[in-house]
């Protein structure tokens, strides 16, 4: 595959030709092939090196999404998904109101549920605690991939508990990974001005900063999936 590079771009040429030859590539390589904007070449080289390293293999899950309940105290700026309580059309499903949906929809295929939602203020934590049961107890071969951080926090602002302790009983209900998203602003400013106005990750150092225990290393995965069915067909968290 040829690669047109400008010719004014010396450097770019003298990296195309290590990453060819397998040849390591510098720190000041990778400085500048973080400032440049030669996406194309770029990206046809990433398509190469991993080409060479893993042929046309391409791993995925599939999983189905599933959102317990809409309602949520946060203020997203970017969110459709959200409603206040009351709202028309707010939801909360129970499990069995869940696993009612999940046997509609699901087929052999799925291994994972991915389950988000809103922050709901008006249900325990053991509200959520009980719908990982209740499909962990029904679908005990799927795993559970459940959360974001955001979600984390705002479970150990409700019940008062530490992070550990909320992923410990999160854990022993069935989950068994979290979901990515929800801790990458880590800006109080950009926080509050791009998504919620709510205060968030008051220690989320503690979260995010280093692998508390084993518990906490095992479930800081970040995953891709690809959805076969969601509740609502929105996209949140
Ligand atoms: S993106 Fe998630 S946390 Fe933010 S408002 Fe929407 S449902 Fe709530």
């Amino acid at each position: 595959m040829n690669v047109a590079i400008p010719t004014e771009q010396k450097q770019m040429q003298s990296i195309v030709e290590k990453v060819r030859s397998g040849e390591r590539l510098t720190r000041e390589d990778g400085v500048f092939l973080y400032q440049s904007d030669d996406l194309l070449t770029i990206g046809q080289l990433a398509d190469e090196v991993n080409r060479k390293k893993n042929g046309k293999k391409v791993y995925f899950i599939e999983n189905m999404s599933l959102y317990f309940t809409n309602v949520c105290e946060a203020r997203c700026a970017f969110c459709n998904f959200r409603k206040d309580q009351g709202d028309e059309g707010a939801y909360t499903l129970s499990g069995d109101e869940m696993i009612e949906y999940v046997e509609q929809h699901i087929h052999p295929g799925v291994r994972e549920f991915h389950i988000v939602g809103g922050h709901n203020p008006h249900v325990p934590f053991q509200y959520y605690i009980d719908s990982l049961k209740a499909l962990k107890e029904r679908y005990p071969n799927v795993t559970l991939k459940a959360y974001t951080a955001a979600e984390i926090d705002f479970f150990a602002r409700i019940s008062g508990l530490s992070y550990r302790e909320v992923l410990q009983e999160l854990m022993k209900a069935g989950l068994e990974s979290l979901t990515g998203g929800g801790a990458e602003i880590l800006s109080d400013y950009y926080r509050k001005k791009c998504m919620s106005p709510k205060p968030m990750f008051r220690n989320i150092w503690k979260f995010t900063g280093r692998p508390t225990s084993s518990v906490c290393a095992r479930i800081r995965r970040c995953c891709t999936g690809r959805s076969k069915a969601t509740k609502t067909g929105s996209t949140i968290c």
